[in-house]
């Protein structure tokens, strides 16, 4: 894990509440410091913010790459006996009684004893076939990389990694990876 600190703004009438963040941490122990809009400028002084924007700063946060993740969690799945089957959706789960009948879009179909669901914001088209449903919201988020003139400005001094919750709007801003800002474009599932 790169180690960068993080920094979410809530922007007034943010669409996450702040205390969504604020109760969980707390529960947790997670340590964290919370900034009005002056302070979250004198300490980060290449980002204005409006007033009234809160911000959450954690100083142990950081990025984990996704993808090395994802490639240490197959490999060990293969090594403890599982069979990937890549590029296969699942088109549907049947209840047959004693087990699930699991149908992939290869024309296949597995007989399980237990199934397992990691498919995020899709949870509830396979939860379909066998009369369940979660309360999800689901979010599209749109991902944007923005160029900024002073790049040296964002790595001259340790910048948080940021996220600008409520307006569907993240930027990323790291020693490592000099500045960006992302706005997501994906699909996102919160349970409510
Ligand atoms: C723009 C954006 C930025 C984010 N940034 C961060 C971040 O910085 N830090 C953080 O912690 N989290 C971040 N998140 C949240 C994080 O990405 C998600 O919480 C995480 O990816 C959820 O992992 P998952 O494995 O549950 O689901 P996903 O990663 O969404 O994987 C679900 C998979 O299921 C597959 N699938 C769906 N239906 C089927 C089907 N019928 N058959 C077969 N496969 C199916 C999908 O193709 C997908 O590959 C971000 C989210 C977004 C959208």
């Amino acid at each position: 894990m790169t180690q960068t600190g993080g920094l979410d703004l809530f922007p007034p009438r943010a669409a996450i509440p702040e205390i969504d963040y604020t109760a969980s941490m707390t529960a947790e122990g997670v340590p964290f410091e919370r900034l009005d809009a002056s302070e979250v400028m004198a300490r980060w002084p290449q980002w204005r913010v409006d007033a009234g924007t809160v911000g959450l700063f954690q100083a142990d946060a950081g990025i984990a790459d996704p993808f090395l993740g994802n490639t240490a969690h197959r490999r060990l799945a293969v090594e403890h006996g599982a069979r990937l089957r890549e590029q296969t959706p699942v088109d549907g789960l049947t209840d047959t009684g004693s087990g699930i009948r699991v149908r992939l879009g290869s024309g296949d179909e597995v007989l399980a004893g237990k199934v397992v669901i990691a498919a995020d914001a899709w949870t509830n088209d396979l939860l379909g076939g066998l009369g369940l449903r979660l309360p999800l919201t689901i979010t599209q988020e749109q991902v944007t990389y923005f160029d900024v003139p002073d790049p040296a400005a964002f790595c001259s001094a340790p910048v948080p990694d940021l996220d600008l919750d409520g307006r569907s709007f993240r930027s990323t801003v790291s020693r490592r990876t000099g500045s960006r800002a992302q706005r997501r474009h994906r699909m996102s599932a919160v349970g409510r």
